[in-house]
């Protein structure tokens, strides 16, 4: 099974693909999405069973296409979002850091 880019449409296998997620964002519940090939930046949301693509407004984020991917699931966490497939999972982090104290002294 291949993951699309919608910008350029290649194709990408799933541990291609989900390497290339990064910045969970919680309160959209979505994950940043770079793609490796043409730069392309997305947000997606990972469903159970499906992906979904679709457009930011404000907090919220309104999905307009959903791609199936049988067997994939998540797991959100306050900082982080699972995605597991196929036995492998993939851990994306949040930008918002748990302590904004530490290393944030710099003026
Ligand atoms: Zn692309």
């Amino acid at each position: 099974m291949l993951l699309p880019c919608l910008a350029c449409d290649c194709r990408l296998r799933p541990d291609e693909y989900f390497d290339a997620c990064h910045d969970y964002n919680r309160a959209r519940d979505v994950v940043m999405w770079t793609c490796p090939r043409c730069g392309n930046r997305d947000e997606i949301r990972v469903f159970p069973g499906e992906l979904g693509f679709g457009y930011a407004r404000g907090r919220r984020f309104d999905v307009q296409d959903r791609v199936p991917v049988p067997g994939l699931r998540r797991h959100r966490y306050e900082l982080r979002l699972e995605i597991c497939l196929d036995g492998r999972v993939w851990r994306v982090l949040s930008r918002e850091l748990p302590s904004p104290g530490v290393g944030a002294t710099a003026s």
